[in-house]
């Protein structure tokens, strides 16, 4: 699919208890998708982050509201570098998402609302809802079919969304997962101009997938920790490592392409091998596994080709 025919934008609320309760998705990333709509005609985006920005006196929210102009995340979800929170968009106390998926949506699940009416175009809205939930799931390697309920599958009795906002563009939420699958199935067009590499270039471009390897296993996590501990600086240099891995994969931190890759710092490939791999390497050598330390070494052969260092 087109990573990047629209842009995602985020603009994120308050932390407080009864809208963004600052708390981690259950399981780090959304387990599934919950497709709403606002129930709100004539409301955008921007209405519902002011509206949830201030809003005291009830628990209530959810993390994307797209219109007819942006995608608009007002709580983190983890497209983007801030990993996902939880939010407020289904009733607890109703448990069919337990029963099907294993998690409350809240506690797991990313809600995305549509909104609707109004002077608001409902098509150039619904495109943007569709890929959307097309980039949600394929960042995280979901099948449309199984993981985007929506609100009224998950409480029918009292909920009608996002079925209802559907049926002025005379869509059904079946509708939706198929647009949502062709949308998946957009291949995109390589620039005509692929970027040239200069002639004296002495870096190789790091496999995205050994980028995403190290930032899930070490980086985030690390990351995280020192969030945790409020240990500010370090976390910022994790941050960064994640980006340099990623423009050393020739991307940037939405997975798009960059016009090139960036050489990787050689005190980078150090921290990395220094920190995890060789540790890494050294507990499946004592484990027995030499496929696992092979492994460990061919990553940390792609991070010196990536600095342009000799590999071992
Ligand atoms: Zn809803």
């Amino acid at each position: 699919m087109n990573l990047s025919k629209y842009n995602i934008e985020r603009c994120y609320i308050a932390k407080r208890s009864n809208t963004r309760p600052g708390l981690r998705l259950t399981i780090g990333v959304p387990a599934f998708f919950v497709a709403h709509d606002t129930g709100n005609p004539g409301a955008d985006a921007e209405n519902h982050y002011r509206y949830f920005n201030t809003l005291t006196g009830r628990s209530a929210s959810a993390h994307t509201f797209i219109d007819d102009k942006q995608i608009l995340e007002i709580i983190p979800t983890g497209t983007g570098p801030d990993p996902g929170e939880k939010a407020w968009h289904v009733l607890y106390n109703v448990t069919t998402d337990n029963e099907r998926f294993g998690y409350n949506a809240n506690d797991a699940a990313i809600g995305v609302e549509l909104c609707y009416g109004g002077g608001i175009d409902f098509e150039a809205a619904y495109k943007r809802f569709v890929w959307y939930l097309a980039f949600c799931c394929t960042k995280w390697n979901k099948a449309p079919r199984l993981f985007i309920p929506s609100h009224k599958q998950l409480d029918p009795a009292r909920k009608i969304d996002c079925d209802n906002a559907l049926k002025i563009g005379g869509r059904t939420l079946k509708d939706l997962i198929v647009d949502v699958v062709a949308e998946i199935a957009v291949s995109v067009v390589p620039s005509p101009a692929p970027a040239p590499k200069p002639a004296e270039s002495d870096f190789a471009t790091l496999p995205v997938a050994v980028a995403t390897e190290l930032i899930d296993k070490y980086v985030r996590p690390a990351w995280s920790a020192a969030r945790a501990a409020k240990q500010q600086p370090e976390a910022d240099h994790f941050h960064r490592l994640a980006v340099n891995l990623r423009s050393a994969g020739g991307v940037d931190n939405q997975l798009r392409p960059l016009v090139a890759a960036v050489k990787l710092h050689k005190s980078n490939v150090q921290e990395i091998v220094f920190r995890w791999l060789s540790p890494a390497w050294y507990a499946a050598r004592d484990a027995g596994d030499p496929d696992q330390a092979k492994h460990y070494n061919a990553i940390a052969n792609h991070l010196r080709a990536a600095a342009g260092m000799p590999i071992e």
